[in-house]
């Protein structure tokens, strides 16, 4: 369901954000950059508007991990909060990041073409094997 005012942050703490705004959408992404880059097997990420995250406390790493991708970690822990595209008006938020992870549930699975073997999960959601209707992440 939609919600607001969520807070989340690292495993240090060194960096925390704020959500102001309603969820856009939320999901698994199976990609083997989201896979790489957090070294599990899925990601969950939610999306928000740009204009309804802010950080409220340090400054993130940033990593270019395609062309039009970056990726904010905090350069303390390595915990990844956000995905965006500079040339969108979107974030992606790490679902699991959230002080209240039970607060947004995913939707959908993207990129289930690389999804690993022995991974996977019990539900009915839609499952695309590439980035699916949406282009969420
Ligand atoms: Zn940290
Ligand atoms: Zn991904």
């Amino acid at each position: 369901m939609a919600s607001t005012n969520l807070e989340g942050g690292c495993l240090c703490g060194a960096l925390r954000y704020r959500l102001n705004g309603k969820r856009i959408d939320a999901g698994y992404c199976h990609c083997r950059l989201c896979q790489r880059s957090s070294g599990a097997p899925v990601m969950a990420w939610a999306t928000f508007a740009a204009a309804d995250f802010s950080y409220t406390q340090g400054t993130p790493a940033v990593y270019r991990s395609s062309a039009n991708g970056l990726r904010e970690f905090c350069p303390v822990c390595g915990t990844q909060l956000i995905f965006r595209r500079p040339s969108e008006t979107t974030v992606d938020v790490t679902m699991a990041s959230l002080d209240e992870a039970t607060a947004i549930a995913p939707e959908y699975h993207i990129w289930t073409a690389s999804r690993i073997a022995w991974f996977d999960t019990l539900d009915d959601l839609p499952r695309h094997a590439d980035a699916g209707p949406d282009e969420s992440v």
